[in-house]
């Protein structure tokens, strides 16, 4: 995860939400995916007038009722179940006309209507939730689960979809593309979705397309596409190229890709979404350059991870924490050691900041709703997979992955599915391990109680003492030994809650560093993690100080509260110390040295420096209870100046702005809990 900028965690925050809007609609079984109804589609759309005008053949292997969803935005022109014409009947439930039908094997429905205004402008999140299908010269975005056509209540469906667009357009679904035309004045285009899939969502705008035709490493023929706005045009050769390289990686480490076209489509809005064969992101998102570095490649796996084998949702997602650890991570693993580690070490940075009554198993992750939910559906995941790759080593790992691909393509898989994966690809029994880290909530805390050395003619016994919390974990946890002669590393084997180990060494051991490599998934202890925003943001009986008095800064400072926090912090005009909890303070600058000072906390961090940018945002712990964040601004505008960026920095300790611009930024460091050894007498 990248915590230097704010787009790629905005990205996350809504990809695979077209497909989870989906799932209200439909909760696929793996056995309904054998008889996935087929649609046949063609819709005409004038971008300038919102018109939609579309008819649909829906059929089914053998005759049976079924419910369609349709938005209630839509008149029925004309509806026939196996030829004979119906009068249609719809009730409204839950914002979608349901049209409940006899047994039929073939279902013709056609349908017109306008469709909602593409706001340009529109926060993203609005986007997601309002989830209507809207039009605009600038584009078309007609969601999966949206009803902008007769669905079929649960069950995936296959589909035919032929788009008829003005000329100056162009249109795509996920799929094939069949054909394409132009003539008349008009753009056609016809795509086929012939796996089962989690709904039919459809695109266009005024695309200009790039094209590269690629022989991937699986030998198979595939279409890459831009669908790139005017103004990005200039950017499509290198998203080919890097779409070129992630479909390589992911062959190779997992098996064939499942379609035959991949495109990177841009939007007018930013959004950012993930769907079979193509990506859907604003076209600010793509002029970012880290872009293609991190979030395509996350995308791109989602082909296998979610769009290719589908998450079980009645039993948990496991599909986000798959893709994270195999995309995000992996790409900072592959550049160096400590890159993974420094991903690791933030994941459990973010774990300990979130409040332990937020915490939620891994198996009962959906979707990310809020910042508990990321913590646990994507790093806790991430961090699983990485344990399990820990346990069972790499070349069993990757095994047990290419079997999961090869035995649940285009099929709905489980955690369990998973375990059973990776249970023959290693030969052994993983229930505790999922159990412990799938079905329990919460994190292990475990630590050193002693280090004893004793010598034994030329060598040293060294006793360690761990103890955790019950019930016991059961995992391999690595201690780093400093010795007079140098340092090395040892696992050792832990199951109860306290245990003690010993470990021989040819010099005399002289301290000992529990996990120093952030390899293991366990609740940090407050002094091994100093304070990030994140832990302010996501604290739930918060107080707040607005020091200066003026009416623009108090309200200044309410408003960004407001956005800061997922839950209102309480407002208090006096802080007593000590207390335990989170506490915000803001101000003007000499407001907030003078308080500093009177309080008897420490000064303005000098990483800050003086006065550097026009706001400065900072952590402090007081104890082992207390966190404080402090805002400290030139003005009452420089406060304000923060809504927007701040909340995207939570990984960060400290922060200097120049009004929205983040000018400098950093994490306190870490301290790995060490124990100096205690040298016995010899005997
Ligand atoms: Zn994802």
């Amino acid at each position: 995860m990248k915590s230097s900028n704010w787009w790629p965690s905005f990205l996350r925050r809504s990809e695979r939400a077209a497909a989870l809007l989906a799932l209200a609609v439909a909760l696929a079984t793996a056995a309904s995916a054998e008889t996935a109804p087929w649609h046949e589609i063609s819709l005409t759309i004038d971008p300038r007038t919102r018109a939609l005008e579309a008819r649909d053949t829906l059929s089914f292997d053998s005759a049976r009722k079924a419910t369609l969803l349709l938005a209630p935005q839509f008149q029925i022109k004309s509806l026939a179940a196996d030829g004979r014409a119906l009068e249609p009947r719809a009730e409204t439930a839950a914002g979608l006309m349901r049209i409940e039908l006899p047994a039929a094997r073939r279902i013709d429905l056609s349908w017109s209507g306008t469709l909602a205004a593409l706001e340009r402008n529109v926060e993203h999140v609005q986007t997601l939730s309002a989830g209507a299908p809207a039009s605009g010269p600038e584009g078309t975005f007609l969601p999966a689960g949206s009803g902008w056509y007769p669905a079929v209540e649960g069950t995936l469906e296959r589909y035919r979809v032929e788009i008829d667009l003005p000329a100056d357009q162009r249109g795509l679904a996920p799929g094939r593309l069949l054909e394409e035309r132009e003539a008349g004045e008009r753009y056609r285009a016809r795509f086929e979705f012939s796996h089962p899939s989690e709904g039919i969502t459809l695109i266009a705008g005024p695309y200009r397309i790039e094209e590269r035709q690629v022989r991937t490493a699986a030998g198979s023929e595939v279409r890459l596409r831009t669908y790139f706005h005017a103004e990005i045009a200039a950017l499509a050769s290198g998203y080919l190229d890097a779409i070129t390289g992630y479909l390589d990686l992911y062959e190779r480490w997992i098996g064939a890709y499942p379609f035959s076209e991949f495109s990177v489509v841009s939007s007018p809005t930013p959004t950012g979404f993930g769907m079979p064969s193509l990506t859907y992101l604003g076209i600010e998102v793509l002029r970012l350059p880290f872009i293609r570095a991190t979030s395509l490649g996350h995308e791109i796996l989602h082909n296998w991870w979610g769009n290719g084998v589908y998450p079980d949702f009645s039993r948990g997602n496991w599909a986000e924490g798959l893709t994270n650890f195999m995309a995000d991570y992996a790409y900072r693993e592959r550049e160096s050691a400590q890159g993974g580690a420094a991903v690791r070490l933030a994941w459990l940075r973010d774990y300990a900041a979130m409040p332990e009554k937020d915490d939620l198993p891994l198996v009962g992750f959906v979707s990310r709703r809020h910042g508990a939910s990321q913590i646990v559906g994507y790093n806790k995941a991430a961090m699983l997979f990485f344990m399990l790759r820990e346990a069972i080593g790499e070349p069993a790992f990757d095994e047990g992955v290419r079997r999961f691909w090869r035995e649940h393509r285009f099929r709905v898989a489980s955690w369990d599915d998973l375990r059973a994966a990776f249970e023959r690809a290693s030969d052994r029994d993983l229930a505790a391990f999922f159990d412990q880290w799938l079905d329990r909530p919460g994190a292990p805390e475990l630590r050193m109680e002693a280090a004893r050395a004793e010598r034994l003619g030329a060598r040293w016994r060294l006793r360690v003492t761990l103890a955790q919390r019950a019930p016991a974990y059961a995992f391999s946890v690595p201690l780093a030994i400093s010795t007079t002669g140098g340092q090395f590393a040892r696992r050792v084997e832990v199951s109860r809650v306290r245990e003690s180990v010993e470990i021989d060494s040819d010099s005399e051991p002289i301290a000992v560093t529990l996990d120093p490599e952030h390899r293991l998934f366990r609740r940090l202890a407050p002094a091994e993690a100093p304070p990030i925003l994140r832990e302010v943001m996501l604290s739930a009986d918060a107080e707040m100080l607005a020091l200066s008095p003026d009416p623009g800064t108090q309200q200044a400072a309410r408003s960004l509260a407001s956005k800061l926090f997922e839950r209102a912090p309480r407002e208090i005009t006096v802080a007593l110390q000590p207390r335990a909890g989170v506490l915000v303070v803001v101000g003007l600058h000499s407001d907030i040295d003078a308080w500093l000072s009177r309080m008897g906390l420490p000064p303005r961090p000098a990483a800050l420096g003086a006065e550097r940018g026009s706001a400065q945002v900072w952590t402090q712990r007081v104890g082992n209870t207390r966190t404080i964040a402090l805002v400290s601004a030139r003005d009452a505008q420089s406060i304000s100046a923060l809504e927007r960026p701040l909340p995207h920095y939570g990984q960060q300790s400290y922060l200097a702005f120049d009004g929205a611009r983040n000018i400098e930024r950093g994490i306190w460091p870490a301290r790995p809990p060490v124990v100096n050894v205690t040298a016995l007498p010899a005997r």
